[in-house]
């Protein structure tokens, strides 16, 4: 329940036209303001830094906070006032729970951000399944279901230009949505990060730090927390091997658009061939990874995060696991009586993927990296605070 001085402070914010803090946001910025007195955490992460720079914490400032928290649970085990204290610090969790709303804030169309809450494992499988089942029905108006291709040629079941059809417009819906979310959100959290323009050395760090998942190394470089007081850096292996499977995969698909269009060069493509060797590599990097976030989330200590965001982290993750175990599966079938099946199969998690992307987990990557490059650039100018030791 909010207490009358606060509920006294919204009315006098509204009275003179300010934004007023939700219960998730003003938790955050309780913590913070006992955070920025005690500041024991400084050296842990971005976000203590970061936060020595405000004596404040307005909306756009909490929005910029919790996407950089890459939620390592490092301040939480290292809190003197974590709970049963009184003042209940618990940063990754109040963090966590104001990120995932502000994926729904600056979704687009905004209609759409409550997409966010309904996204959970249960839809994502449901959703992939059904949509194989669809290609499949479908595919029968043509051909068997069961019975082996000529040549294992995956055109002969679906035409290349259905499948360009199907997954183009999906595809690039989801990218602009993506692009639109953060625009939204870099709109709102620029002015309260100096404002000043994105300079080569801000980005160079920001992209370093992203790529590296820099801030999962608990700020010595032992790891973070999981299940328990211990260190590990399991968590920041599986996001590479998770991450950069993707990117493998998503290069053999780009590498294969361009051989077919501007070579005449048909797919399926047969090792050692450039896109089978990083589909390949990607496909076994990325099951390594999804295999790993998932047990790594089931084991995760739940005051870390936010309860009512699990299901959405683990549909985004088994999405991407059944994507690389058909994909690899497929190519196990080719030339055999399952393939046209497992394409089925294969091509419905993939479009699950399109259409779960922009109301899904995946933004997490895309809002980090945009609160990364804006603390990059803040950093970079003169802190206007001017405390003593700042
Ligand atoms: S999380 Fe706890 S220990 Fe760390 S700075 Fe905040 S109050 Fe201090
Ligand atoms: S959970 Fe980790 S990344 Fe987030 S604020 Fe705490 S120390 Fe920083």
């Amino acid at each position: 329940m909010q207490s009358l001085e606060a509920l006294a402070r919204d009315a006098r914010a509204l009275a003179n036209g300010e934004v007023v803090l939700n219960a998730a946001e003003s938790e955050v910025a309780r913590q913070m303001q006992i955070c920025n007195a005690c500041r024991y955490c400084e050296g842990f992460c971005a976000v203590f830094p970061a936060m020595t720079r405000r004596l404040e914490f307005g909306k756009a400032d909490v929005h910029f906070l919790a996407n950089l928290c890459h939620n390592c649970g490092a301040c939480l085990h290292a809190c003197q006032y974590a709970p049963p204290h009184e003042f209940a610090v618990n940063v990754p969790q109040s963090m966590a729970r104001v990120r995932g709303q502000t994926y729904s804030d600056y979704a687009w169309p905004p209609a759409l951000g409550v997409l966010y809450q309904r996204n959970g494992l249960v839809l994502c499988m449901a959703l992939a399944l059904g949509l194989a089942l669809f290609l499949a029905l479908a595919a029968m108006l043509k051909t068997s279901i069961w019975g082996a291709a000529p040549g294992g040629d995956f055109y002969a079941i679906f035409p290349h230009n259905l499948m360009v059809s199907l997954f183009a417009p999906i595809f690039i819906f989801a990218v602009v949505a993506l692009g639109m979310g953060v625009r939204r959100f870099l709109k709102e959290v620029t002015p309260a990060t100096s404002g000043a323009p994105v300079g080569g050395a801000a980005a160079g760090e920001a992209t370093r730090d992203a790529l590296t998942l820099k801030y999962l190394d608990g700020g010595h470089g032992e790891g973070c927390h999981e299940s328990d007081e211990a260190y590990t850096l399991a968590r920041r292996r599986m996001h590479h091997f998770t991450f950069y499977g993707f990117a493998l995969c998503f290069a053999a698909t780009a590498l294969a658009t361009v051989y077919h269009y501007l070579f005449g060069w048909v797919a399926p493509y047969d090792l050692p061939s450039i896109p089978k060797l990083l589909g390949a590599a990607g496909g076994v990097s990325l099951m390594i990874g999804t295999a790993g976030l998932w047990q790594l989330n089931r084991k995760r200590h739940p005051s870390h995060g936010a309860a009512e965001q699990k299901p959405m982290d683990l549909g985004f993750i088994a999405l991407l696991f059944l994507i690389a175990s058909t994909g690899m599966l497929l190519w196990w079938a080719r030339g055999t009586a399952a393939m046209a099946l497992m394409l089925c199969v294969h091509l419905g998690a993939v479009m699950a993927l399109f259409l779960t992307m922009p109301y899904g987990k995946f933004a997490h990557g895309i809002f980090r990296s945009a609160a990364l490059v804006r603390n990059a650039v803040e950093k970079r100018q003169p802190n206007t605070l001017g405390l003593g030791s700042d």
